[in-house]
């Protein structure tokens, strides 16, 4: 690239799994790229060592004692790295003037706030977080529209889709677009004994065939309801009506999601399985730049194949729909209780099938209202945690 200075990048999230791929790529191009910002939850160590590595301005944490022992690791540098702790200062690192691109990487919930922060300050946004899309939908979609903000999807299927549609794209209807379809490996139980499911452990669940991710979207690809957020994702970031969007699962995890021309075309995006295709695709976008991801080997990987999703199977597919359907806030209904639901799950606390059982009757509990701001988002979710939290009690 000829140009003179390096691009300003936070990464909320640094240390989780898109975090780590997203350091991985901007390392290859320190000409293309500065760190301004990293953050992390825990995992406190790891983050000191990332500050060293890549000597951000700022580094965030989520607590006054989480700085405390951040500032301790790194007392014996000349490090000028200043620590922030809290929701604030994750806002503060996602819109400061002085950056360019915030990768949205924080996993959940949490994730809302800053990410929503950088849609108004109007950055570059890398959107990996889909919870803080799917459950603020409306209120996200308005605030890019007004503040101008450019984002960019970073999910693999949904990076896909952009790179199949014509750019810029206003209209799918205008582009002569049919359908998208949105792949989906099926999970670790594809082809399980549903009979099983209710005892597997959070371990199996975490073991993805395809994709190394972190515990709380490995358990969402084990039930789909990673595919139902994602089909939430792909109505929202394409403008898509629910009918327009059709799920596929295709196993090997090579074909990303395609789009269905009114021609008869078929477009794909493939390559291999590594999240740092998408991520150098958005960063650098609309050049190409080496993501250290090796070239896909047709003969080696030999097959393909596709089916239709078990929707018996997998009933988490039916309530993202559902949750579409209903509109307003049933999507962040949906995804609360997921959280709660998963995290439950991950400590050992509620069975494998149970997660879709909790969801269900949480959304058949919440009255669906209009999303009219943030304070809305934030009520309609937490409201659903602590239905969920009462729903857990009761099993
Ligand atoms: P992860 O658990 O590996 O990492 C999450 C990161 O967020 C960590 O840095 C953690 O410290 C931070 N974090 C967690 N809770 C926080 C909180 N309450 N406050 C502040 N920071 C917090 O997760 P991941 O797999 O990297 O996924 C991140 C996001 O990207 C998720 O929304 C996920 O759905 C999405 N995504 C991930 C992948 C993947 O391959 N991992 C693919 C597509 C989309
Ligand atoms: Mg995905």
């Amino acid at each position: 690239m000829q140009s003179q200075t390096a691009q300003s990048v936070s990464v909320l999230g640094s240390t989780g799994s898109i975090g780590v791929s997203t350091l991985d790529v901007l390392a290859r191009h320190p000409q293309r790229y500065a760190v301004h910002a990293l953050t992390a939850r825990g995992r406190i160590a790891e983050l000191a060592q990332q500050c060293r590595r890549f000597k951000p301005r700022f580094a965030v944490v989520a607590t006054e004692k989480g700085a405390v022992e951040l500032r301790q690791l790194l007392a014996d540098e000349a490090s000028s790295v200043e620590i922030l702790w809290g929701s604030e200062g994750l806002c503060q690192v996602a819109s400061d003037p002085q950056v360019d691109v915030v990768m949205a990487a924080i996993v959940g919930a949490a994730g809302l706030r800053p990410t929503l922060a950088a849609v108004e300050a109007g950055k570059k946004v890398l959107l990996a977080n889909k919870e803080a899309l799917v459950m603020a939908g409306p209120v996200f979609m308005r605030a890019l529209a007004r503040s101008g903000a450019r984002l960019l999807p970073i999910d693999s299927e949904h990076n896909a889709i952009f790179q199949c549609l014509p750019q810029p794209c206003a209209s799918l209807e205008e582009a002569g677009v049919e359908k998208i379809l949105l792949t989906g490996s099926g999970g670790p139980f594809r082809t399980r004994a549903v009979s099983d499911l209710h005892r597997v452990t959070p371990d199996e669940a975490c073991a993805h065939p395809n994709w190394s991710m972190g515990r709380k979207i490995s358990v969402d690809s084990a039930t789909m309801m990673n595919k139902g957020l994602e089909f939430i994702e792909a109505c929202l970031l394409f403008n898509a009506r629910p009918e327009q969007i059709e799920v596929v699962v295709h196993p090997q995890s090579i074909v990303h999601s395609m789009v269905q021309y009114r021609d008869g075309s078929l477009l794909a995006q493939m390559g291999n399985p590594d999240m740092r295709t998408p991520i150098a695709h958005a960063l650098a976008f609309p050049e190409r730049i080496d993501s250290g991801v090796a070239a896909l080997d047709l003969i080696a990987q030999g097959r393909l194949d596709f089916e239709a999703p078990d929707i018996q199977r997998f009933p988490c597919l039916r309530l993202a729909r559902e949750a579409m359907d209903a509109g307003g806030s049933a999507p962040a209904v949906l995804n609360a209780a997921n959280e709660v639901a998963v995290e439950a799950f991950l400590e050992g606390k509620l069975a494998f099938t149970s997660i879709p059982a909790v969801i269900e009757q949480v959304m058949k509990s919440a009255q669906v209202v209009e999303l009219t701001g943030l304070d809305a988002v934030e009520t309609a979710d937490c409201n659903a945690r602590l239905q969920a939290r009462q729903v857990l009690e009761a099993l």
